[in-house]
């Protein structure tokens, strides 16, 4: 069920614009719209879940899949072989601001480790 308010279900019924960078019949990746690295992408699937923690067994094919897609995201545009980063970001205090499960796959830069 696509709730009214969710900005990615929005973006996906083209109610929102956004920069779509790649899609099929099981996931989305548009631009982020406030960049943290030279490249920021948001990767989700069509499918509406909440978090990391209401994924169910239906969902496994799916997150392989946006994993398969962040590489071919990083091939495509030059940046897999500097390093890159994919990041899912669960419940408030890890960060979580739009409650459609995404990954964030960052390239184009250095990243440090311990994240902030
Ligand atoms: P998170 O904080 O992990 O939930 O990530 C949400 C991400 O969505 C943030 O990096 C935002 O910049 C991004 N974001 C929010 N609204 C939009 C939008 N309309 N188009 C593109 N990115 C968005
Ligand atoms: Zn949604």
């Amino acid at each position: 069920m696509m709730p009214d308010n969710c900005v990615f279900c929005k973006i996906m019924a083209g109610e929102i614009p956004a920069k779509v960078v790649y899609e099929d019949e099981k996931v989305t990746a548009i631009e982020d719209i406030n960049p943290q690295a030279p490249h920021h992408y948001l990767i989700f699937p069509r499918k509406h879940v909440r978090t990391t923690l209401d994924l169910s067994d239906a969902d496994t094919e799916m997150v392989g899949h946006v994993f398969q897609v962040a590489g071919k995201l990083a091939r495509d545009r030059g940046f897999a072989d500097q390093g890159f980063r994919v990041v899912n970001n669960c419940n408030e205090g890890a960060g979580q601001s739009v409650w459609h499960i995404h990954f964030h796959l960052l390239g184009g830069r250095n990243f440090s480790w311990p994240p902030g």
